[in-house]
């Protein structure tokens, strides 16, 4: 007799054992997949974990329905970095795998198939049951897998469906993806017929009259001469001042002609077509510390100021490593991984770069995972968010986590709940290969562990040729409300400065931490709010849909003319969000181009990077946006940054609020002046005595460094102590404070004044969901393994009380 035993995608820990022929167990290896029965009637796919002769002792084995891979899809290495993860984020490896493989890997009877894009013709080639199922699908437009199955009326139903996916003629349906439609920049040229000097003469003469027409034309002259390059219909008429409609009259004279260019800064151009650049002393330097701290550091840290030519010291450490046949994983949080830095790193690598991050479709990444896995060439070099540490590397000689601080890297729901930066020090540890962290505001953690010798530091104090730092102001919007010199939102000194700006044709990013209108309408006679039925929070108004809102799931109601409650009209609304800025700022500058960057603006895969592309084609005079503004972005025209309110940032209920703080706005403040002119950060606040912003306007890292460690140790946080956080969750509110009572106590016998709570989070219902937190302290001399277990056993205990069975518990390890 043999057997397997078989990991399944879901949250149970233990593995699950079925029986194999002699021709299978031989077969079969660790990393292969199997379609399998589950329950009554489920199938799922599972991975081989190991293959061996001993009955399980108390069931009955089932066999397996069939094997869906030549070859392990996974490597013993993966298998073992995800073993840790599961352990250290107490979550099981089922769950590890699930947020691991694409889903086309995993099939099971809830998946949804449909035809793929691809045009296919050659039905020949099918088998009977392909086809079957091909011609079903061409008369619906999906397909559960259970109902393919029914049609087939046959268990085998996996690995027919493993074939037509192998094949592109059918995909896994997930999210619906934007399909991604070129955008065409428009481009002006003179008709041929006027390019003689006499010709042109005639035509100027001819247009005395059309004198807007004509200064049209001698703008276009001007360009002319002085670029050498195409000219774009928005330069053009930026440049003159002119309507579309005057350009139009003089392409429908026939005078000027226009083209199309296409703009695609998806697809990438394969050929590596720049050099790499020369490294100035500071950065051969940074290269040179580097270098030698990676003798004896496997981890280093790069703390250089924003602008200061990070990336270009990457790329020298990757064309390295790249040399020596090795692979490397380069991270960066999601919002980061703009096509800008992209194809920065594709004109110096070319073809040996491969993008893999979650908007990528399904087919998409399980070609970027087949590369990986088979080393070619065309995936030595990963860039990726979090989910890019999942990919089966054979032979890692670097990683670099850009943005190392970022919150992002952290996956906060589903399980695992893992911080990719950390895990990251793990996985280069198996492939012993060397790690580097790189940011303008590192962690705390981060830099704790450097300035401890856990990780090397290195340092970078100056932007990249002898660019100053922006000058940062901050402006007290408390006296300005007092002396009357706010106009809405805007102090008259932000204004003057925007003005100047504007004036200059150069472009202002604008920072506001909120998207919406305004945060919360009250009612000015009875004082009451709206608030979402499902969450304990105040709905959102978003006057573009005339809407009220929830951020947290996405409940809207049309806005009410009165108040719910005792029918007063007098509505008024509190706060302030980007699109109330957004609206402020097309009174206030009605001749400017303004344009929003929030979430509600970026939904779909590619109108991110359509926003940036805009913004650096100097379409944009103004970009309003939430933090999004602040990740890794690199443009030459941008001289202000208006920062409009500090507050809502710091007051924030957080232990983390002040370093996040003081990390976003010097991250922010970094867009400005990244060209020989020294760029303007305006920071507005009722607030301007606070540390934190003294601290961000003189650019002092270190000062804000050790004031705020010295808190984290009096209040035991961070690097000090590691902590745990529980959440619990329920629809009734009795139940779900008693069960984390009972939790708390059960805990608190053992570890005494470092439990927190029970308490309820700020928000303390979500989707109708009851939530109760306890926060586990764990100093340094404590184990974290065995206080791992003690939860653990608790949390057995718990899991066998009836009363509690419909609470929800989320284990969080290093919550933070
Ligand atoms: P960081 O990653 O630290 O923000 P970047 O690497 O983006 O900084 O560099 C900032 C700017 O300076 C970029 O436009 C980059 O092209 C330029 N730059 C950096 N290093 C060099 C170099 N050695 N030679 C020429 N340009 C450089
Ligand atoms: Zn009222
Ligand atoms: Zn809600």
């Amino acid at each position: 007799m043999y057997f397997i035993d078989v990991i399944l995608p879901i949250p149970l820990k233990q593995a699950f054992t079925y029986s194999v022929n002699k021709d299978e167990a031989a077969f079969l290896k660790q990393g292969m997949r199997v379609a399998i029965p589950f329950g009554k009637s489920k199938v799922y796919t599972g991975i081989v974990y190991q293959v061996h002769d001993q009955p399980p002792v108390g069931y009955e084995t089932k066999s397996i329905d069939h094997i869906l891979d030549e070859n392990p899809i996974i490597t013993p290495l993966q298998l073992k970095h995800w073993e840790w993860l599961a352990a250290y984020y107490m979550c099981s490896l089922g769950e590890v795998i699930k947020a691991a493989l694409p889903s086309a890997f995993l099939l099971e009877s809830e998946t949804i198939i449909k035809l793929s894009s691809r045009n296919f013709q050659d039905e020949e080639s099918l088998s009977d049951d392909e086809f079957v199922l091909y011609e079903a699908l061409q008369h619906q437009s999906s397909l559960h897998i259970n109902d393919a199955r029914a049609i087939l009326d046959r268990k085998n139903i996996v690995s027919i469906i493993q074939k037509l996916l192998d094949k592109n003629i059918i995909e896994v349906e997930e999210t619906v993806y934007e399909q991604y439609v070129p955008k065409m920049k428009r481009y002006i040229k003179l008709a041929p017929k006027y390019t003689s000097e006499e010709k042109l003469r005639e035509l100027l003469d001819s247009l005395t009259r059309a004198h807007k027409q004509r200064e049209v034309l001698m703008h276009f002259f001007m360009l002319n001469t002085k670029t050498k390059k195409p000219i774009s219909s928005t330069a053009l008429q930026k440049k003159s001042e002119a309507s579309a409609a005057t350009l139009k009259a003089l392409i429908d004279k026939g005078i000027l002609e226009e083209y199309y260019v296409q703009q695609d800064r998806v697809e990438f151009s394969d050929e590596a077509s720049s050099e790499i650049k020369t490294l100035n002393e500071a950065q051969i330097k940074a290269y040179g510390e580097i270098k030698s701290s990676f003798e004896t550091n496997d981890v280093v840290l790069l703390h250089g100021v924003t602008s200061s030519g990070k990336t270009e010291i990457y790329v020298r450490l990757i064309e390295e490593v790249i040399a020596t046949g090795k692979q490397v994983l380069y991270m960066l949080p999601e919002i980061a991984l703009t096509t800008q830095l992209i194809t920065r790193l594709q004109k110096y690598f070319g073809e040996r770069i491969s993008v893999y991050h979650s908007k990528f479709s399904v087919n998409e990444r399980v070609e970027v995972w087949k590369n990986v896995l088979s080393e070619k060439p065309k995936s030595q070099i990963i860039i990726g968010a979090r989910s890019s540490l999942f990919l089966p590397f054979k032979n890692l000689g670097l990683i670099i986590v850009d943005e190392e601080h970022e919150p992002s890297f952290k996956q906060y729901s589903p399980a695992p709940r893992y911080n990719a930066r950390d895990s990251a020090i793990v996985l280069a540890n198996l492939h012993k290969a060397k790690l580097l962290m790189g940011s303008a505001t590192p962690s705390l953690e981060s830099y704790h562990n450097a300035k401890t010798g856990k990780f090397g530091l290195v340092t970078l104090k100056k932007r990249f040729g002898n660019v100053l730092m922006p000058d940062i102001e901050l402006v007290d919007i408390k006296e300005k409300t007092r002396k009357k010199q706010m106009t809405g939102h805007f102090s008259d000194r932000l204004l003057e400065e925007m003005q100047e700006v504007l004036k200059n044709d150069e472009q202002v990013i604008l920072f506001q931490n909120r998207r919406g209108f305004s945060p919360v309408v009250e009612c000015t006679t009875c004082g009451i709010s709206p608030q979402c039925p499902n969450c304990d929070v105040s709905l959102t108004f978003h006057q573009y849909k005339n809407q009220l809102r929830c951020h947290y799931c996405g409940y809207h109601m049309a806005m009410m003319k009165s108040c719910i409650a005792c029918g007063s009209e007098t509505l008024d609304t509190k706060g302030f969000g980007t699109e109330q800025i957004e609206t402020e700022l097309k009174t206030l500058f009605p001749n400017s181009k303004v344009a929003r960057m929030d979430q509600d603006t970026t939904k779909g895969k590619h109108a991110y990077s359509k926003l940036i592309e805009a913004l650096e084609n100097e379409e944009i005079d103004i970009l309003v946006g939430t933090q999004m503004l602040a990740k890794g972005l690199d443009f030459r025209n941008i001289s202000l940054v208006g920062v409009m309110n500090a507050d809502n940032l710091l007051n924030f209920p957080d232990f983390r609020a002040h370093e996040r703080s003081f990390q976003l706005l010097q991250q922010v403040s970094g867009r400005a002046g990244r060209t020989q002119k020294r760029g303007k950060v305006l920071i507005q606040t009722y607030n301007p005595y606070h540390q934190i912003l003294k601290q961000v306007s003189v650019n002092d890292y270190e000062a804000m460094y050790k004031e705020q460690l010295e808190e984290r140790y009096n209040y035991k946080y961070p690097p000090f102590y590691r902590t745990i956080k529980i959440v619990f969750k329920d629809k009734n509110l009795t139940r779900v404070q008693k069960a984390s009572v009972w939790f708390g106590q059960a805990l608190e016998l053992q570890f005494k004044e470092n439990i927190l709570g029970p308490e309820p989070p700020p928000v303390g219902r979500i989707k109708n969901k009851y939530i109760m937190n306890i926060l586990v302290k764990i100093p340094k001399n404590q184990s974290l393994e065995k206080t791992k277990k003690y939860i653990d056993n608790v949390q057995r205990s718990f899991n066998s009380i009836k009363e509690f069975s419909s609470v929800r518990v989320n284990i969080d390890v290093d919550n933070y």
